[in-house]
């Protein structure tokens, strides 16, 4: 059998002051075929998981690009159009293939498409032919549309949000489609629209317990189906200004459509009645810098407090520069904190110039736009610096490449400066430039979730803040223009009325 396997992800903020294109892939993933990285393991996506399952299976692989860039404003058209046609050229340059094998996101964006995704598996479905079986695999925070159901055989997205089970979901897809090509089963889907924009830490109850229900019913013949082949739960990606914006429950079956949507309905009337409590209390600045006081006075030394500033999270599109947390620490006076990644490329090259232990003025953060709030003036001491050459670990085997650091002081805050726009998701982010954060009482992240898992379990609290920015979970705030109304919390929805 001959595989084809490509990945090509971006998560589209509407909202977002920072563009998308080419070298923006190129500063997280962009490999082509010829390139040297493609001979070595890429832990994204699901990318090594699909190699492995094919060569396994004594099947003839053809790997186009795999490209990845982070969140923010939509791809630039022709960049878009670009790296689109590349894939599709080889898509039919090494064809025919069995199988095709997409590794998306399901948000993305350029401009003039609203529907990245659908966009590439219409073009891709021509080209292969009704036949030939595709399956994509996408996050969680997708927005699933018609085209795309329309193009795959399969669509799957991750469980977790930390999206830490792509892999387990890449070697499901991939014996499914398998399953398919042999004619084992014959995947019908229905999808259940939950007009809802809403987020959802998958760690924590209730949807704990509706991610596990949801997962159960995989391989079983449950609630009078054929069997159930997939089950996803799509969070939507509330930032997508476009009209298919929001929620939905696809269920895949074997030769049974009534029982995929008849199963998708009621899971999507659970996952509805958990709209509001989705995610951990979000407090205001000083709510939570009280909060974190309260805390760190009650446990005494050497605890540590870690604060999501998940509205200036670079994971979904901010600017990753906002200073209302680090100017509402300077105004308390707090001491022993530590913040980042704070994306400055300015900062870090004058703070390089002075050298490590010189004390500068520096006018830090707020450059971006109104969402990062104003830049701090300040009087600046350079602790560290490193140029270029150390990463942060999301999983062991997944590290991403921080840029040039500056690890800065001012009256007693610290701050991890970088150049390469990006959430702090491991302590290694602040370890590697010079920071241990665990010698800190507060470690402020700007991070909204991926950092939860390898922050917690060292953490003597961990608390959500809604401050200011691009990702703040105020839905009023946003200047939403294109989405389908109605939709919660926007409007009151009744789901039995749509
Ligand atoms: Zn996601």
């Amino acid at each position: 059998m001959r595989v084809f396997c490509s990945a090509f992800g971006h998560e589209t903020n509407s909202f977002s002051p920072v563009p998308t294109n080419r070298a923006s892939y190129a500063q997280t993933v962009l490999i082509r075929p010829g390139d040297s990285r493609m001979e070595g393991p890429m832990y994204l996506m699901g990318v090594d998981t699909i190699i492995a399952k094919a060569q396994e299976s004594g099947c003839e692989l053809s790997l186009s690009t795999i490209a990845f860039a982070q969140p923010g404003a939509a791809t630039v058209r022709s960049d878009y159009e670009q790296l689109r046609d590349e894939i599709l050229e080889d898509l039919s340059s090494t064809g025919p293939h069995d199988m095709v094998f997409l590794l998306l996101h399901g948000a993305m964006m350029a401009e003039g498409y609203d529907d990245c995704e659908g966009d590439l598996l219409d073009r891709a479905r021509t080209i292969v032919g009704p036949d030939v079986a595709i399956g994509v695999l996408l996050d969680l925070h997708c927005n699933i549309t018609d085209l795309m159901l329309e193009g795959a055989d399969i669509i799957v997205a991750c469980r977790e949000y930390p999206h830490i089970d792509f892999d387990e979901r890449a070697c499901e897809l991939f014996d499914q489609i398998h399953a398919t090509t042999r004619k084992e089963i014959v995947p019908t889907s229905a999808q259940y629209r939950i007009p809802m924009l809403a987020m959802f830490h998958t760690p924590r109850e209730p949807m704990r317990s509706l991610v596990d229900r949801a997962r159960a019913f995989e391989g079983t013949t449950g609630e009078g189906t054929n069997e159930v082949v997939q089950v996803t739960l799509a969070h939507g990606f509330p930032w997508s200004d476009f009209p298919d914006a929001g929620a939905s429950v696809l269920v895949t079956t074997n030769d049974d459509p009534q029982g995929a949507a008849s199963l998708a309905r009621t899971l999507g009337h659970e996952f509805f009645a958990l709209r509001d409590q989705g995610t951990e209390p979000m407090r205001s600045i000083d709510d939570t810098l009280d909060e974190a006081e309260r805390i760190l006075a009650a446990a005494g030394p050497g605890a540590t407090v870690v604060v999501s500033d998940g509205s200036d999270n670079a994971g979904g599109g901010a600017a990753s520069d906002s200073t209302f947390l680090l100017q509402a620490c300077l105004d308390r006076g707090f001491e022993e904190v530590v913040i980042g990644l704070l994306w400055d490329p300015i900062v870090v090259q004058l703070a390089a110039a002075a050298g490590v232990g010189a004390t500068l003025d520096l006018r830090i953060g707020g450059k971006t736009g109104p969402a990062s709030g104003n830049p701090v003036d300040a009087s600046v001491k350079v602790l560290n610096l490193t140029n270029g050459k150390k990463h942060q670990y999301f999983t062991p085997k997944q590290w991403v490449p921080l840029g040039d650091t500056a690890l800065l002081e001012i009256e007693g805050v610290q701050l991890v400066v970088n150049t390469i726009r990006q959430q702090p998701m491991h302590p290694s982010a602040f370890l590697e430039a010079g920071c241990d954060p665990w010698s800190k009482r507060l470690v402020i992240v700007k991070s909204s979730q991926h950092f939860y898992g390898n922050f917690a379990p060292d953490a003597e609290a961990v608390l959500y803040c809604d401050a200011p920015g691009s990702l703040s979970t105020d839905v009023f705030a946003r200047p939403y223009r294109r989405i389908t109304r109605p939709i919660w919390p926007l409007d009151e929805v009744d789901l039995d009325q749509g």
